[in-house]
Protein backbone atom coordinates (compact mmCIF):
# COMPACT_ATOMS: atom_id res chain seq x y z
CA UNK A 1 0.00 0.00 0.00
CA UNK A 2 1.26 3.85 -0.44
CA UNK A 3 1.13 6.63 1.55
CA UNK A 4 -1.14 7.94 -0.98
CA UNK A 5 -3.69 5.26 -0.83
CA UNK A 6 -3.21 5.47 3.19
CA UNK A 7 -4.21 9.75 2.75
CA UNK A 8 -7.22 8.51 0.77
CA UNK A 9 -8.14 5.96 3.21
CA UNK A 10 -7.69 8.61 6.29
CA UNK A 11 -10.29 11.05 3.65
CA UNK A 12 -12.70 8.84 2.66
CA UNK A 13 -12.61 7.40 7.03
CA UNK A 14 -13.18 11.24 8.23
CA UNK A 15 -15.90 11.98 5.81
CA UNK A 16 -17.93 8.47 7.08
CA UNK A 17 -17.30 9.24 11.00
CA UNK A 18 -18.24 13.15 9.92
CA UNK A 19 -15.79 14.22 11.65
CA UNK A 20 -14.32 18.26 11.87
CA UNK A 21 -11.23 18.65 9.47
CA UNK A 22 -9.18 20.19 12.17
CA UNK A 23 -5.02 19.22 12.43
CA UNK A 24 -5.25 17.01 15.32
CA UNK A 25 -8.01 15.02 14.00
CA UNK A 26 -6.61 14.48 10.83
CA UNK A 27 -3.25 13.40 12.53
CA UNK A 28 -5.23 11.16 14.74
CA UNK A 29 -7.20 9.38 11.86
CA UNK A 30 -3.73 9.05 9.58
CA UNK A 31 -2.25 7.88 12.32
CA UNK A 32 -4.64 4.95 12.86
CA UNK A 33 -5.29 4.34 8.86
CA UNK A 34 -1.20 3.91 8.85
CA UNK A 35 -1.01 1.65 11.67
CA UNK A 36 -3.68 -0.49 9.96
CA UNK A 37 -2.10 -0.86 7.11
CA UNK A 38 1.64 -1.85 8.50
CA UNK A 39 3.11 1.29 8.71
CA UNK A 40 5.57 2.89 11.19
CA UNK A 41 5.55 6.59 10.68
CA UNK A 42 7.37 8.52 13.36
CA UNK A 43 5.41 11.52 13.90
CA UNK A 44 2.72 8.98 14.88
CA UNK A 45 4.59 8.07 18.15
CA UNK A 46 3.53 11.24 19.62
CA UNK A 47 4.91 12.76 22.52
CA UNK A 48 6.41 9.49 23.73
CA UNK A 49 10.03 10.05 22.52
CA UNK A 50 10.12 13.67 23.94
CA UNK A 51 8.75 12.54 27.42
CA UNK A 52 10.99 9.73 28.10
CA UNK A 53 13.88 12.22 28.15
CA UNK A 54 12.35 14.13 30.63
CA UNK A 55 12.60 13.63 34.35
CA UNK A 56 10.51 11.21 36.29
CA UNK A 57 8.20 13.69 37.93
CA UNK A 58 7.54 16.06 34.89
CA UNK A 59 6.66 12.81 33.16
CA UNK A 60 4.40 11.76 35.60
CA UNK A 61 2.70 15.78 35.29
CA UNK A 62 2.40 15.42 31.79
CA UNK A 63 0.63 12.14 32.12
CA UNK A 64 -1.39 13.57 34.83
CA UNK A 65 -2.51 16.59 32.82
CA UNK A 66 -3.24 14.49 29.35
CA UNK A 67 -0.89 16.19 27.41
CA UNK A 68 -1.12 14.28 23.87
CA UNK A 69 0.27 16.41 21.13
CA UNK A 70 3.58 17.78 20.27
CA UNK A 71 2.21 21.55 20.60
CA UNK A 72 0.33 20.35 24.02
CA UNK A 73 3.79 19.48 25.31
CA UNK A 74 5.46 22.80 24.44
CA UNK A 75 2.30 24.88 26.06
CA UNK A 76 3.23 22.74 28.97
CA UNK A 77 6.77 23.11 29.64
CA UNK A 78 6.68 26.57 28.76
CA UNK A 79 4.36 26.98 31.39
CA UNK A 80 6.07 25.30 33.91
CA UNK A 81 9.74 27.04 32.99
CA UNK A 82 7.89 30.22 33.33
CA UNK A 83 6.15 29.37 36.84
CA UNK A 84 9.93 27.92 38.37
CA UNK A 85 11.85 30.62 40.27
CA UNK A 86 15.22 30.24 40.04
CA UNK A 87 16.20 32.60 42.78
CA UNK A 88 13.84 31.11 45.11
CA UNK A 89 15.23 27.72 45.03
CA UNK A 90 18.85 28.96 45.57
CA UNK A 91 17.74 30.55 48.88
CA UNK A 92 16.22 27.51 50.04
CA UNK A 93 19.16 25.50 49.35
CA UNK A 94 21.06 28.11 51.33
CA UNK A 95 19.12 27.86 54.10
CA UNK A 96 19.35 24.15 54.09
CA UNK A 97 23.17 24.34 54.00
CA UNK A 98 23.45 26.46 57.04
CA UNK A 99 20.93 24.25 59.01
CA UNK A 100 22.88 21.60 58.47
CA UNK A 101 26.02 23.33 59.29
CA UNK A 102 24.46 24.53 62.54
CA UNK A 103 23.46 21.03 63.54
CA UNK A 104 26.83 19.65 62.48
CA UNK A 105 28.28 22.37 64.82
CA UNK A 106 25.72 20.98 67.74
CA UNK A 107 26.76 17.43 66.87
CA UNK A 108 30.21 18.89 67.35
CA UNK A 109 29.94 19.95 71.39
CA UNK A 110 28.20 16.71 71.94
CA UNK A 111 30.66 14.20 73.99
CA UNK A 112 30.86 11.50 71.64
CA UNK A 113 34.29 11.87 69.59
CA UNK A 114 33.46 9.66 66.30
CA UNK A 115 30.26 11.87 65.80
CA UNK A 116 32.43 15.05 66.80
CA UNK A 117 34.80 14.39 63.59
CA UNK A 118 32.00 13.22 61.49
CA UNK A 119 30.30 17.06 62.10
CA UNK A 120 33.71 18.49 62.05
CA UNK A 121 34.41 17.14 58.19
CA UNK A 122 30.50 17.80 57.49
CA UNK A 123 31.01 21.38 58.64
CA UNK A 124 34.45 22.06 56.44
CA UNK A 125 32.71 20.31 53.60
CA UNK A 126 29.61 22.41 53.87
CA UNK A 127 31.83 25.75 54.20
CA UNK A 128 33.94 25.02 50.88
CA UNK A 129 30.63 24.10 49.51
CA UNK A 130 31.89 20.72 48.08
CA UNK A 131 30.57 18.88 45.27
CA UNK A 132 27.73 16.28 44.65
CA UNK A 133 30.75 13.53 45.04
CA UNK A 134 31.83 14.81 48.62
CA UNK A 135 28.72 15.17 50.23
CA UNK A 136 27.41 11.31 49.04
CA UNK A 137 30.38 9.92 50.53
CA UNK A 138 29.88 12.27 53.87
CA UNK A 139 26.03 11.21 53.66
CA UNK A 140 27.39 7.88 53.55
CA UNK A 141 30.04 8.39 56.94
CA UNK A 142 26.88 9.39 58.83
CA UNK A 143 24.68 6.45 57.66
CA UNK A 144 27.36 4.23 58.77
CA UNK A 145 28.05 6.18 61.99
CA UNK A 146 24.06 5.48 62.70
CA UNK A 147 24.60 1.72 62.01
CA UNK A 148 27.27 1.40 64.27
CA UNK A 149 26.71 3.16 67.36
CA UNK A 150 26.05 0.85 70.29
CA UNK A 151 24.67 2.63 73.28
CA UNK A 152 24.66 -0.14 75.84
CA UNK A 153 27.40 0.90 78.43
CA UNK A 154 24.53 3.06 79.22
CA UNK A 155 23.07 -0.04 80.93
CA UNK A 156 26.03 -1.62 83.02
CA UNK A 157 25.44 1.98 85.11
CA UNK A 158 22.34 0.49 86.10
CA UNK A 159 23.94 -1.00 89.05
CA UNK A 160 24.55 2.66 90.47
CA UNK A 161 20.99 3.81 90.59
CA UNK A 162 17.92 4.43 87.39
CA UNK A 163 19.54 5.65 83.87
CA UNK A 164 17.66 7.52 82.14
CA UNK A 165 18.98 7.27 78.39
CA UNK A 166 16.57 10.23 77.13
CA UNK A 167 17.67 12.52 79.97
CA UNK A 168 21.95 11.54 80.72
CA UNK A 169 21.98 14.76 82.78
CA UNK A 170 18.54 13.94 84.72
CA UNK A 171 20.79 10.43 85.65
CA UNK A 172 24.46 12.35 86.32
CA UNK A 173 22.59 14.45 89.01
CA UNK A 174 20.95 11.65 90.39
CA UNK A 175 24.46 9.33 90.85
CA UNK A 176 26.03 12.80 92.18
CA UNK A 177 23.30 12.82 94.81
CA UNK A 178 23.10 9.34 95.89
CA UNK A 179 27.08 10.02 96.48
CA UNK A 180 27.33 13.25 97.94
CA UNK A 181 24.83 11.73 101.23
CA UNK A 182 28.36 9.50 102.01
CA UNK A 183 30.59 12.15 101.37
CA UNK A 184 31.60 10.68 98.05
CA UNK A 185 32.39 7.29 99.30
CA UNK A 186 29.22 4.56 98.79
CA UNK A 187 29.56 2.08 101.30
CA UNK A 188 26.26 0.56 100.71
CA UNK A 189 28.55 -1.90 98.96
CA UNK A 190 30.90 -2.64 101.89
CA UNK A 191 27.91 -2.28 104.79
CA UNK A 192 26.14 -5.25 102.70
CA UNK A 193 29.05 -7.80 102.60
CA UNK A 194 29.73 -6.72 106.35
CA UNK A 195 25.69 -7.39 107.18
CA UNK A 196 25.54 -10.16 105.63
CA UNK A 197 28.94 -11.13 107.42
CA UNK A 198 26.78 -10.92 110.67
CA UNK A 199 24.77 -13.61 110.41
CA UNK A 200 26.16 -16.45 112.04
CA UNK A 201 26.41 -20.19 109.81
CA UNK A 202 25.00 -22.54 112.32
CA UNK A 203 23.83 -20.43 115.34
CA UNK A 204 19.70 -20.32 114.20
CA UNK A 205 19.53 -16.69 116.23
CA UNK A 206 21.20 -13.84 115.93
CA UNK A 207 22.78 -11.69 118.76
CA UNK A 208 21.27 -8.55 120.08
CA UNK A 209 24.36 -6.50 119.34
CA UNK A 210 24.65 -7.98 115.86
CA UNK A 211 21.09 -7.13 115.29
CA UNK A 212 21.41 -3.24 116.56
CA UNK A 213 24.58 -2.65 114.21
CA UNK A 214 22.28 -4.14 111.15
CA UNK A 215 20.11 -1.76 111.82
CA UNK A 216 22.38 0.88 112.57
CA UNK A 217 24.54 0.66 109.40
CA UNK A 218 21.47 -0.34 107.02
CA UNK A 219 19.41 3.60 108.30
CA UNK A 220 22.88 4.85 108.07
CA UNK A 221 26.14 3.24 105.64
CA UNK A 222 28.87 5.79 106.41
CA UNK A 223 28.80 4.86 110.19
CA UNK A 224 30.99 1.91 109.09
CA UNK A 225 33.83 5.04 108.69
CA UNK A 226 33.64 5.71 112.38
CA UNK A 227 36.02 3.98 115.01
CA UNK A 228 32.93 2.72 117.42
CA UNK A 229 31.18 1.11 114.48
CA UNK A 230 34.89 -0.70 114.02
CA UNK A 231 34.66 -1.85 117.79
CA UNK A 232 31.11 -2.61 117.14
CA UNK A 233 32.32 -4.87 114.67
CA UNK A 234 34.62 -6.54 116.61
CA UNK A 235 32.10 -7.10 119.28
CA UNK A 236 29.41 -8.29 116.95
CA UNK A 237 31.40 -10.99 115.35
CA UNK A 238 33.11 -12.39 118.81
CA UNK A 239 29.75 -13.00 119.74
CA UNK A 240 29.02 -14.17 115.94
CA UNK A 241 31.56 -16.67 116.21
CA UNK A 242 31.05 -17.58 119.77
CA UNK A 243 27.14 -18.15 118.83
CA UNK A 244 28.31 -20.40 116.07
CA UNK A 245 30.63 -22.32 118.57
CA UNK A 246 27.55 -23.01 121.06
CA UNK A 247 25.78 -24.67 118.35
CA UNK A 248 28.33 -27.14 117.56
CA UNK A 249 28.75 -27.80 121.46
CA UNK A 250 25.18 -28.24 121.38
CA UNK A 251 24.70 -30.31 118.30
CA UNK A 252 27.63 -32.65 119.77
CA UNK A 253 26.04 -33.39 123.18
CA UNK A 254 22.73 -34.08 121.46
CA UNK A 255 24.54 -36.53 119.45
CA UNK A 256 26.29 -37.88 122.62
CA UNK A 257 22.34 -38.20 124.33
CA UNK A 258 21.66 -40.15 120.77
CA UNK A 259 24.60 -42.16 120.52
CA UNK A 260 23.89 -43.55 124.62
CA UNK A 261 20.06 -44.14 123.82
CA UNK A 262 20.90 -46.15 121.13
CA UNK A 263 23.90 -47.85 122.28
CA UNK A 264 21.62 -48.89 125.54
CA UNK A 265 18.90 -49.93 123.13
CA UNK A 266 20.82 -51.95 121.10
CA UNK A 267 22.61 -53.69 123.59
CA UNK A 268 19.93 -54.99 125.58
CA UNK A 269 18.33 -55.66 122.09
CA UNK A 270 21.34 -58.14 121.48
CA UNK A 271 21.21 -59.82 125.12
CA UNK A 272 17.73 -60.73 124.63
CA UNK A 273 18.00 -62.20 121.39
CA UNK A 274 19.02 -65.58 121.80
CA UNK A 275 21.02 -66.35 118.41
CA UNK A 276 23.08 -63.26 118.14
CA UNK A 277 25.24 -63.83 115.26
CA UNK A 278 28.96 -62.83 114.75
CA UNK A 279 28.52 -59.75 113.38
CA UNK A 280 25.83 -58.81 115.97
CA UNK A 281 28.12 -59.37 118.78
CA UNK A 282 30.76 -57.52 116.68
CA UNK A 283 28.04 -54.60 117.10
CA UNK A 284 27.91 -55.05 120.39
CA UNK A 285 31.62 -54.52 121.28
CA UNK A 286 31.76 -51.30 119.21
CA UNK A 287 28.84 -49.63 121.00
CA UNK A 288 30.66 -50.63 124.27
CA UNK A 289 33.67 -49.10 123.23
CA UNK A 290 31.53 -46.18 121.91
CA UNK A 291 30.32 -46.05 125.50
CA UNK A 292 33.56 -45.97 127.50
CA UNK A 293 34.94 -43.40 124.95
CA UNK A 294 32.73 -41.24 124.02
CA UNK A 295 34.11 -39.46 120.59
CA UNK A 296 35.05 -35.80 121.12
CA UNK A 297 34.68 -34.75 117.10
CA UNK A 298 31.87 -35.71 114.36
CA UNK A 299 34.35 -37.65 112.72
CA UNK A 300 35.41 -39.93 114.82
CA UNK A 301 31.50 -40.22 115.62
CA UNK A 302 30.48 -40.51 112.03
CA UNK A 303 33.22 -43.51 111.55
CA UNK A 304 32.29 -45.79 114.31
CA UNK A 305 28.59 -44.85 113.48
CA UNK A 306 28.74 -45.80 110.44
CA UNK A 307 30.46 -49.05 111.05
CA UNK A 308 27.68 -50.23 113.46
CA UNK A 309 25.12 -48.69 110.54
CA UNK A 310 26.24 -51.15 107.87
CA UNK A 311 26.56 -53.97 109.99
CA UNK A 312 23.12 -53.84 110.84
CA UNK A 313 22.01 -53.14 107.71
CA UNK A 314 22.98 -56.54 106.29
CA UNK A 315 20.99 -57.94 109.66
CA UNK A 316 17.85 -55.75 108.83
CA UNK A 317 17.82 -57.79 105.59
CA UNK A 318 17.56 -61.13 107.19
CA UNK A 319 15.41 -59.74 109.69
CA UNK A 320 12.58 -58.30 106.80
CA UNK A 321 12.54 -61.63 105.32
CA UNK A 322 11.26 -62.80 108.90
CA UNK A 323 9.15 -59.97 109.31
CA UNK A 324 7.60 -60.77 105.81
CA UNK A 325 6.47 -64.41 106.56
CA UNK A 326 4.67 -63.11 110.08
CA UNK A 327 3.65 -60.40 108.39
CA UNK A 328 1.60 -62.52 105.93
CA UNK A 329 0.18 -64.34 109.18
CA UNK A 330 -1.14 -61.74 110.73
CA UNK A 331 -2.98 -60.53 107.44
CA UNK A 332 -4.15 -64.08 107.50
CA UNK A 333 -5.61 -63.71 111.28
CA UNK A 334 -6.56 -60.20 109.93
CA UNK A 335 -8.94 -61.92 107.32
CA UNK A 336 -10.16 -64.74 109.97
CA UNK A 337 -10.97 -61.71 112.56
CA UNK A 338 -13.02 -59.65 109.93
CA UNK A 339 -14.74 -62.82 108.64
CA UNK A 340 -15.82 -62.98 112.43
CA UNK A 341 -16.98 -59.69 112.77
CA UNK A 342 -19.33 -59.41 109.67
CA UNK A 343 -20.91 -62.98 110.75
CA UNK A 344 -21.46 -60.76 114.07
CA UNK A 345 -22.64 -58.19 112.11
CA UNK A 346 -25.45 -61.10 110.53
CA UNK A 347 -26.15 -62.26 113.13
CA UNK A 348 -27.39 -58.86 115.26
CA UNK A 349 -29.56 -58.33 112.25
CA UNK A 350 -31.27 -61.38 112.35
CA UNK A 351 -31.89 -60.63 116.12
CA UNK A 352 -35.03 -59.15 116.71
CA UNK A 353 -34.35 -57.29 119.85
CA UNK A 354 -33.24 -54.13 120.79
CA UNK A 355 -29.68 -54.40 122.97
CA UNK A 356 -30.26 -51.66 124.82
CA UNK A 357 -34.19 -51.68 126.03
CA UNK A 358 -34.68 -55.60 125.25
CA UNK A 359 -37.63 -54.56 123.30
CA UNK A 360 -38.65 -55.50 119.89
CA UNK A 361 -36.47 -54.02 117.35
CA UNK A 362 -37.58 -52.09 113.94
CA UNK A 363 -36.91 -55.03 111.79
CA UNK A 364 -39.15 -57.12 114.26
CA UNK A 365 -41.67 -54.36 114.62
CA UNK A 366 -42.15 -54.62 110.36
CA UNK A 367 -42.72 -58.28 110.80
CA UNK A 368 -45.19 -57.95 112.73
CA UNK A 369 -47.10 -55.08 111.33
CA UNK A 370 -47.09 -57.31 108.02
CA UNK A 371 -48.89 -60.15 109.92
CA UNK A 372 -51.05 -57.61 111.42
CA UNK A 373 -51.78 -56.33 107.74
CA UNK A 374 -52.24 -59.63 106.87
CA UNK A 375 -55.01 -60.29 109.52
CA UNK A 376 -57.15 -57.26 108.50
CA UNK A 377 -57.30 -57.65 104.96
CA UNK A 378 -58.22 -61.50 105.54
CA UNK A 379 -60.55 -61.19 108.08
CA UNK A 380 -61.20 -57.74 108.75
CA UNK A 381 -59.36 -57.56 112.35
CA UNK A 382 -59.02 -53.58 112.92
CA UNK A 383 -55.41 -53.01 114.84
CA UNK A 384 -54.04 -49.78 115.60
CA UNK A 385 -50.59 -47.91 115.65
CA UNK A 386 -49.24 -45.53 117.98
CA UNK A 387 -46.06 -43.71 117.24
CA UNK A 388 -44.26 -42.81 120.82
CA UNK A 389 -41.26 -40.22 120.91
CA UNK A 390 -39.98 -38.86 123.94
CA UNK A 391 -39.89 -35.13 124.57
CA UNK A 392 -36.57 -33.04 124.72
CA UNK A 393 -34.77 -35.80 124.61
CA UNK A 394 -31.35 -34.33 123.34
CA UNK A 395 -31.41 -31.96 126.48
CA UNK A 396 -31.48 -35.19 128.73
CA UNK A 397 -28.08 -36.57 126.93
CA UNK A 398 -27.03 -33.20 126.65
CA UNK A 399 -27.60 -32.19 130.78
CA UNK A 400 -26.41 -35.81 132.32
CA UNK A 401 -24.90 -37.59 129.55
CA UNK A 402 -25.47 -40.00 127.24
CA UNK A 403 -25.27 -42.61 130.31
CA UNK A 404 -28.18 -41.08 131.66
CA UNK A 405 -29.67 -40.72 128.88
CA UNK A 406 -29.72 -44.74 128.22
CA UNK A 407 -30.95 -44.93 131.75
CA UNK A 408 -34.46 -42.88 130.74
CA UNK A 409 -34.98 -45.55 127.38
CA UNK A 410 -34.73 -48.61 129.68
CA UNK A 411 -36.50 -47.23 132.06
CA UNK A 412 -39.18 -45.68 129.73
CA UNK A 413 -39.50 -49.42 128.02
CA UNK A 414 -40.18 -50.82 131.07
CA UNK A 415 -42.88 -48.62 131.61
CA UNK A 416 -44.31 -49.37 128.18
CA UNK A 417 -44.23 -52.70 128.05
CA UNK A 418 -46.32 -52.76 131.93
CA UNK A 419 -49.09 -50.30 130.39
CA UNK A 420 -49.04 -53.09 127.08
CA UNK A 421 -51.73 -55.65 127.11
CA UNK A 422 -49.56 -59.43 126.55
CA UNK A 423 -51.36 -59.44 122.62
CA UNK A 424 -50.13 -55.81 122.37
CA UNK A 425 -46.50 -55.75 120.53
CA UNK A 426 -43.99 -52.71 121.68
CA UNK A 427 -40.92 -51.94 119.91
CA UNK A 428 -38.11 -49.54 119.82
CA UNK A 429 -38.53 -47.70 116.24
CA UNK A 430 -35.25 -45.33 116.48
CA UNK A 431 -33.54 -43.75 118.96
CA UNK A 432 -35.91 -42.34 121.28
CA UNK A 433 -38.95 -42.98 119.29
CA UNK A 434 -40.80 -46.73 120.31
CA UNK A 435 -44.29 -48.12 118.21
CA UNK A 436 -46.72 -49.77 119.39
CA UNK A 437 -49.11 -52.04 117.94
CA UNK A 438 -52.39 -52.78 119.47
CA UNK A 439 -54.29 -55.88 118.38
CA UNK A 440 -58.11 -55.67 117.75
CA UNK A 441 -58.72 -52.25 119.26
CA UNK A 442 -60.33 -49.40 117.84
CA UNK A 443 -59.13 -45.75 117.99
CA UNK A 444 -61.00 -44.93 121.66
CA UNK A 445 -59.25 -47.62 122.96
CA UNK A 446 -55.83 -47.04 122.18
CA UNK A 447 -55.64 -43.47 122.76
CA UNK A 448 -56.54 -44.78 126.45
CA UNK A 449 -53.50 -46.87 126.23
CA UNK A 450 -51.65 -43.92 124.70
CA UNK A 451 -52.95 -41.85 127.67
CA UNK A 452 -52.00 -44.32 130.82
CA UNK A 453 -48.43 -44.65 128.98
CA UNK A 454 -48.27 -40.87 128.88
CA UNK A 455 -49.43 -39.87 132.41
CA UNK A 456 -47.50 -42.66 134.07
CA UNK A 457 -44.37 -41.03 132.64
CA UNK A 458 -45.46 -37.90 133.23
CA UNK A 459 -44.98 -39.02 136.80
CA UNK A 460 -42.61 -41.62 137.17
CA UNK A 461 -39.28 -40.43 139.29
CA UNK A 462 -36.47 -40.91 136.71
CA UNK A 463 -33.54 -41.21 138.90
CA UNK A 464 -30.03 -40.98 138.03
CA UNK A 465 -27.15 -40.97 139.97
CA UNK A 466 -29.18 -39.56 142.58
CA UNK A 467 -31.07 -36.94 140.44
CA UNK A 468 -34.52 -36.64 139.29
CA UNK A 469 -35.16 -36.06 135.83
CA UNK A 470 -38.19 -35.02 134.46
CA UNK A 471 -39.28 -36.98 130.94
CA UNK A 472 -42.27 -36.57 128.87
CA UNK A 473 -43.62 -38.18 125.77
CA UNK A 474 -45.41 -37.22 123.00
CA UNK A 475 -47.56 -40.01 120.88
CA UNK A 476 -49.43 -39.92 117.79
CA UNK A 477 -52.28 -42.63 117.03
CA UNK A 478 -53.82 -44.02 114.51
CA UNK A 479 -56.05 -47.14 113.67
CA UNK A 480 -55.69 -49.19 110.09
CA UNK A 481 -59.43 -49.18 109.59
CA UNK A 482 -58.97 -44.70 109.02
CA UNK A 483 -56.62 -45.50 106.27
CA UNK A 484 -56.11 -46.94 103.03
CA UNK A 485 -52.65 -48.53 103.39
CA UNK A 486 -50.43 -49.96 106.02
CA UNK A 487 -47.71 -47.90 105.17
CA UNK A 488 -50.63 -44.46 105.03
CA UNK A 489 -51.13 -45.78 108.65
CA UNK A 490 -47.77 -45.47 110.20
CA UNK A 491 -47.26 -42.09 107.89
CA UNK A 492 -50.40 -41.12 109.78
CA UNK A 493 -49.63 -42.09 113.65
CA UNK A 494 -46.10 -40.11 112.93
CA UNK A 495 -48.00 -37.38 111.70
CA UNK A 496 -49.91 -36.79 114.50
CA UNK A 497 -47.05 -37.57 116.56
CA UNK A 498 -45.80 -34.36 115.31
CA UNK A 499 -48.65 -32.55 115.78
CA UNK A 500 -48.70 -33.31 119.37
CA UNK A 501 -45.61 -32.16 119.43
CA UNK A 502 -46.43 -29.21 117.63
CA UNK A 503 -49.04 -28.66 120.29
CA UNK A 504 -47.04 -28.53 122.98
CA UNK A 505 -45.36 -32.02 123.68
CA UNK A 506 -46.66 -34.07 126.51
CA UNK A 507 -49.66 -35.25 124.64
CA UNK A 508 -51.81 -37.69 122.87
CA UNK A 509 -52.90 -36.88 119.72
CA UNK A 510 -55.88 -37.16 118.41
CA UNK A 511 -56.62 -36.04 122.13
P1 LIG B 1 -38.38 -33.45 120.54
O1 LIG B 1 -39.14 -33.10 121.75
O2 LIG B 1 -38.71 -32.57 119.38
O3 LIG B 1 -38.49 -34.91 120.16
O4 LIG B 1 -36.88 -33.16 120.90
P2 LIG B 1 -35.70 -34.21 120.98
O5 LIG B 1 -34.52 -33.54 121.60
O6 LIG B 1 -36.13 -35.47 121.63
O7 LIG B 1 -35.54 -34.52 119.45
P3 LIG B 1 -34.36 -34.92 118.54
O8 LIG B 1 -34.91 -35.95 117.57
O9 LIG B 1 -33.76 -33.71 117.95
O10 LIG B 1 -33.31 -35.61 119.43
C1 LIG B 1 -33.32 -36.96 119.71
C2 LIG B 1 -32.14 -37.24 120.61
O11 LIG B 1 -32.18 -38.56 121.11
C3 LIG B 1 -30.85 -37.10 119.90
C4 LIG B 1 -30.02 -38.31 120.32
O12 LIG B 1 -28.83 -37.87 120.92
C5 LIG B 1 -30.86 -39.00 121.35
N1 LIG B 1 -30.76 -40.44 121.21
C6 LIG B 1 -31.15 -41.21 120.18
N2 LIG B 1 -30.85 -42.53 120.45
C7 LIG B 1 -30.28 -42.58 121.68
C8 LIG B 1 -29.74 -43.64 122.47
O13 LIG B 1 -29.75 -44.82 122.14
N3 LIG B 1 -29.23 -43.31 123.67
C9 LIG B 1 -29.22 -42.01 124.13
N4 LIG B 1 -28.70 -41.76 125.31
N5 LIG B 1 -29.69 -41.00 123.38
C10 LIG B 1 -30.22 -41.26 122.16
MG1 LIG C 1 -37.75 -36.67 120.98
MG1 LIG D 1 -36.99 -38.12 117.82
Amino acid sequence: MTINQIVRNTVERLKVEGKVWTPDTYAETFCAEAKKAGFAVEDCSGIDRYVTLLDKKTADEIKQYRVRTTAELIRFLISKMSRLNPSEASILVELLSSLAKQMALSIDVLHNPEASALAKKTVAILESQGGATQIELLKQAWVNFLSLYDDSFFMKLAQFGTVDTSNLRHTIENLSLQNSSHEGVDYAKTVRLLLSSLVPSIAPTMDKTAIDLSQKLRDNPSYVATSECEKELKMAIAMRVALDKQSVEEMVSALDVLLEKLSVQLIDLIERSENSSVEIKEVKRDLEALENNKPTDFKTAHKRLYKIASTLEKKVEVLSKDLKVHNEKVTQMGKKIAALESELVAAAQASREDFLTKLFNKRAIEEFLNVKESEYTRHGRNYCVAMLDLDHFKAVNDTYGHEAGDAVLMAFSKILKEEARISDIVGRYGGEEFLAILGDTDLSGAKVFCEKVRTHVEAAHFMYQGERIAVSVSIGVAQRSDFPSLKLLVNGADERLYDAKRKGRNRVEPA
